[in-house]
């Protein structure tokens, strides 16, 4: 089988079905073999003549073809009316005139234009029939059913394969419609420098998960914010406070179950979400998390940098708005930053520390 006719599973089978279906027979060789002899090896270059003018006529085909290109295009034309229909049964035959739909739909041609122009090319190889027509028992309307039968079997086969360039185009265009969605999911879902998600996305977590009304005190928030930090980047460098984040992000996910949210909120401020989560399980939590990260040592450039971070932690209560129980943790997180920093504050509460 040819390479085209695997493709598209043009095997012995189909292609006998097809000619079967077109009432093709062996006979019909005979026809081929006249309709050369008399009419399409001598009146092929005449018959693409006036096929290429009826093309350009056309807006619709003229602005398709390159007025270069043109004298080539007849050639390979006037090669197709030398080929029509002879051994129409072989797999070679299929193989040509499948290539022939993917090179129309390569040049932007509509499937609809095609059959327009087919219809065209057919009408000017009747034309030539003479009236009376008879030789070697093959009379005009033998030739007339030939060529009809042969232009619909060359068209089916293009479209054959129009049609899958189509559904491949589609293809393509919806990869990209998935990729360039993925990629835009993560440029807004993740915070370039930690990983962590982003304040937006911890924010829409955070809400959505309120106005499902999640069981009552059962969602904790905890904002975090790195003590001293300019001073980081005053001693060490911009670079190091870099690397200072990315640690603390790896840290903090580490600290926390995969329900949990943990965001990038700001600068050097980050958001945690608790799910099931009880006030003193968050605050356990967020003590543990103080811990880690003040005994935690960052190497950057030779040099051993430690930092500690203030904690202010709210339980949603019967409230369901995002920003009041922002605004909670907040307060809280200020009151921590009063208190002397390096400590855990819970709204309304209580102050751990060392
Ligand atoms: P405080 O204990 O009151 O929180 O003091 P602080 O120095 O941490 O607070 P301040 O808000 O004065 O400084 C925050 C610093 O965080 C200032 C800013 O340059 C730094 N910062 C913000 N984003 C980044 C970042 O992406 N990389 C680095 N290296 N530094 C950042
Ligand atoms: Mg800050
Ligand atoms: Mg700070």
């Amino acid at each position: 089988m040819s390479d085209f006719c695997k493709i598209y599973a043009m095997d012995i089978e189909r292609r006998a079905s097809l000619l079967g279906l077109l009432e093709l027979k062996t006979d019909d060789h005979k026809v081929a073999e006249v309709l050369h002899r008399v009419i399409l090896d001598k009146q092929s270059d005449k018959i693409v003549d006036d096929f290429y003018d009826y093309l350009l006529q056309h807006n619709e085909y003229a602005l398709l073809l390159e007025p270069d290109l043109i004298p080539a295009l007849k050639q390979a034309q006037a090669a197709y009316v030398r080929s029509f229909g002879v051994d129409f049964d072989s797999s070679d035959y299929f193989d040509y005139r499948l290539r022939i739909g993917l090179a129309h739909k390569r040049v932007g041609l509509t499937l609809g234009l095609y059959q327009c122009a087919y219809r065209q090319l057919q009408q000017l190889m009747l034309n030539e029939i003479p009236e009376n027509f008879m030789q070697d028992g093959v009379n005009g309307r033998d030739l007339c059913c030939f060529i009809h039968k042969i232009t619909t079997l060359d068209m089916a086969l293009a479209i054959e394969t129009y049609h899958d360039a189509l559904v491949m185009d589609i293809q393509d265009e919806l990869d990209n419609v998935y990729f360039e969605k993925a990629a835009l999911r993560e440029r807004v879902q993740t915070d370039s420098l930690t990983g962590l998600f982003t304040r937006d996305y911890g924010l829409a977590i955070l809400k959505k998960l309120l106005i499902r009304g999640e069981v009552e005190n059962d969602i904790c928030l905890i904002l975090l914010d790195i003590d001293f930090f300019k001073l980081v980047n005053d001693t060490y460098g911009h670079l190091a406070g870099d690397e200072v984040l990315r640690q603390i992000g790896k840290l903090l996910n580490s600290a926390v179950r995969d329900f949990d949210t943990v965001c990038r909120f700001g600068g050097e401020e980050f958001m945690i979400v608790l799910r099931h989560t009880t006030k003193n399980v968050a605050m356990k939590v967020a003590e543990r998390i103080r811990q880690s990260i003040s005994e935690n040592i960052v190497q950057f450039d030779g040099k051993d940098i430690q930092v500690t971070i203030s904690q202010g932690v709210a339980v949603a209560q019967s409230e369901s708005d995002s920003m009041v129980l922002l605004n909670k943790a907040d307060a809280a997180l200020y009151e921590a930053k009063a208190q002397g920093r390096n400590c855990v504050v819970m709204s309304g509460a209580d102050v751990i520390r060392d």
